[in-house]
């Protein structure tokens, strides 16, 4: 069978999303980057279930640590056919007043330097002018691209942008090589990152503010990410799903 990358998959939308594939048969290249217990939990309950993964730790806005988990993935002996872009940071809610460089940069690096270099490796060994046999990939983006963020995170909200440009711009690059690039833009969904925002309890507080008036599962984003890789989505390229609850 064939290996789906998934960055991010040791938590949240990254997780869901892992034993999802896991269960369609793809053996699951789990990346992580601090939480070796959590990416471990992945793993076992993939394989208690008879699937297949392994885990691949790399910072995903390293350019040595990236090759590093490619290659490791590479001696697997598995084609690797799909990757999830999924591993991305934000920090606590601030105005752009107060935003550091430091900070913006940071943002940069794992949400959008992050996002290219693993679309880069994937393109290289997917692509029909690479010898390779196609392949789909799905950038995870957030309805933040649209919204803005303002006076929580408008730096991260920014490299979301990016992220809906680098899917359009790539998508178009390779739908002649045999690789579709599709974006999905989660709105509140509850995970741990609204604690690394500084408030774990945000979805709730804001929910009643969605159409929907709830909070997204990662489960549901993650049905999104699997069918726009799966034949199903055969001929999408360069499209972006909302996961935002009418908003
Ligand atoms: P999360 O629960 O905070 O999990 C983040 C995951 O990313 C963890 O697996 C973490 O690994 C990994 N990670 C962080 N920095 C990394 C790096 N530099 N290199 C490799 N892995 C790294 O986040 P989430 O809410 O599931 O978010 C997943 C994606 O969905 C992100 O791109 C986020 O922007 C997007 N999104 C989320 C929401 C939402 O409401 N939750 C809404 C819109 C978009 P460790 O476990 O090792 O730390």
């Amino acid at each position: 069978m064939a290996i789906a990358l998934v960055t991010g998959a040791s938590r949240g939308i990254g997780k869901a999303t892992a034993l999802q594939l896991a269960r369609e048969g793809y053996t699951v290249a789990v990346n992580y980057h601090h939480n070796i217990k959590a990416a471990t939990d992945v793993i076992n309950q993939i394989i208690e279930a008879g699937g297949k993964a392994f885990a691949v730790r790399a910072d995903i806005s390293d350019e040595a640590q990236v090759l590093a988990m490619y290659d490791s993935i590479d001696r697997e002996g598995e084609t690797l056919t799909a990757l999830v872009n999924n591993a991305g940071i934000l920090f606590e809610q601030s105005t752009i007043e107060n935003l550091s460089a430091e900070r913006i940069n940071r943002v940069l690096a794992t949400n959008v330097t992050g996002y290219f270099l693993c679309c880069r490796e994937a393109v290289k060994r997917m692509s029909f002018k690479h010898g390779g046999k196609g392949g789909a990939i799905v950038n995870v983006s957030s309805a933040a691209s649209r919204l803005g963020a303002p006076g929580e995170y408008v730096d991260y909200a920014a490299s979301k942008g990016a992220v809906d440009s680098l899917t359009t711009g790539l998508s178009l690059e390779v739908a002649a090589q045999g690789i579709r690039v599709n974006c999905v833009r989660p709105g509140l969904i509850y995970t741990d990152i609204h604690a690394s925002g500084g408030e774990p309890g945000r979805v709730d507080r804001v929910k009643s503010m969605l159409p929907m008036q709830r909070g997204g599962q990662p489960e549901e984003v993650a049905q999104a990410i699997v069918w726009l890789l799966s034949e199903k989505a055969s001929y999408v390229t360069g499209s972006f799903i909302e996961l935002a609850g009418g908003k």
